[in-house]
């Protein structure tokens, strides 16, 4: 007799991850491969970082601090909420699975929009909801649609500002309204994962409403604007209420001690975060130029990433791609089959990218 798993367990796609260097080196026998998959950083942590983690490392013997103490304290002060607003996550991701665990469940939905986070609709089929996608308005969110689809089982909104793969941001009184709007026993999460990248000055810092919405939680992240996605810590923001039900279904260490040490170096480092958004700027203005330079439309985009259209089927372009030794990641399993997204690399590795494009694109 064979095991049988749940149902909606066994109709889950993993998550596909971004194809690796070493993957792609093995595969094609390259020496050199440029990965601009994943939107991570292009800048290798900072020296302060490494050694931050090495005095960690004398402690391995112990288990990590479970509550993330420091580092939850520092988040606290400068989100100006209380330590037990704070919930730490082993990346955002895990995050977004203790919402899913503590407010979602067979009976109950979440509400998002089509080409939202990957992780939203696995988060949600996981503990067995069913996922309300709401079609997006040239591509980004129909807010007043996400409304209307809120019904009684309703538990969860996710909305992603920016979006990913789609970079479109909500800007702050047209967020702010929506948050108005939302039954105040739906818990609405307002996920900020490029928050520190972006400087249109619209664009809001939804912590900023937590005082007024019970409801209301922001995930934030160390994987983007801090560049350390390989240590996995994320966070929440929310009322205490939500916090301590976060905290019921939060495992145990689920934070490394390498990890806490690393996140807390990253935040008071915060020049490396300058560097970033510098490179981060000039980066999107240079695919943007080339990417117009070789008549493709750009989707909107504030985050540390693009995704353009090509008019014609991605894959065989992303193909042609690896095989120069470029890695870009393409949408399709995000409802954009005519689609791919670069995430911003250095600046040689973006001009490589635009080369390689060009070639592949002529061929
Ligand atoms: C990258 C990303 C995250 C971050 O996930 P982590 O688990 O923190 O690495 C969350 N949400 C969106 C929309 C993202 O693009």
């Amino acid at each position: 007799m064979s095991c049988e798993p749940l149902p909606y367990v066994a109709a889950l796609h993993p998550y596909m991850p971004g194809k690796s260097e070493d993957e792609l080196k093995r595969e094609l026998g390259l020496s050199q491969v440029i990965k601009l998959a994943s939107n991570e950083s292009p800048l290798a942590p900072r020296p302060r970082i490494l050694s931050a983690i090495w005095e960690a490392a004398n402690t391995l013997h112990r288990y990590p601090d479970g509550s993330s103490h420091k580092l939850t304290a520092m988040l606290a002060e400068r989100s100006n909420v209380q330590p037990g607003q704070i919930t730490i996550g082993n990346g955002s991701n895990d995050v977004l699975d203790m919402i899913a665990r503590a407010y979602l469940g067979p009976g109950r939905n979440a509400v998002f929009a089509e080409h939202a986070f990957a992780v939203y609709p696995l988060s949600t089929q996981m503990v067995g909801a069913e996922a309300k996608v709401v079609p997006a308005i040239n591509y980004g969110h129909d807010l007043d649609g996400m409304l209307a689809a809120i019904d009684e089982n309703t538990k969860v909104v996710f909305v992603a500002n920016p979006n990913n793969p789609v970079g479109d941001y909500i800007p702050s009184d047209t967020l702010l309204s929506f948050l108005q709007k939302v039954p105040s026993n739906v818990v609405v999460v307002v996920d900020q994962a490029y928050f520190e990248l972006i400087g249109e000055e619209d664009y809001p810092d939804a912590t900023q409403w937590l005082g007024q919405f019970d409801n209301l939680v922001v995930t934030r992240t160390f994987s983007k604007a801090y560049g350390i996605p390989g240590t996995r810590v994320g966070y929440g923001v929310s009322s205490e209420e939500v916090a301590q039900m976060l905290n019921r279904v939060r495992h145990p260490f689920n934070v490394n001690s390498l990890a806490q040490a690393a996140a807390i170096a990253a935040l008071e480092l915060d020049h490396q975060l300058q560097l970033m958004i510098a490179n981060n700027v000039a980066g999107l203005e240079q695919l943007h130029a080339g990417l117009k330079a070789q008549g493709l439309t750009a989707l909107p985009s504030c985050g540390n990433f693009i995704t353009f259209d090509l008019g014609r089927e991605g894959m065989p372009v992303f193909e042609g791609l690896l095989r120069k030794g470029v890695i870009v990641r393409p949408v399709a399993n995000y409802g954009l089959p005519n689609a791919l997204r670069v995430s911003v690399g250095l600046p040689d590795e973006n001009a490589a990218f635009l080369e390689a494009l060009k070639e592949v694109l002529g061929e």
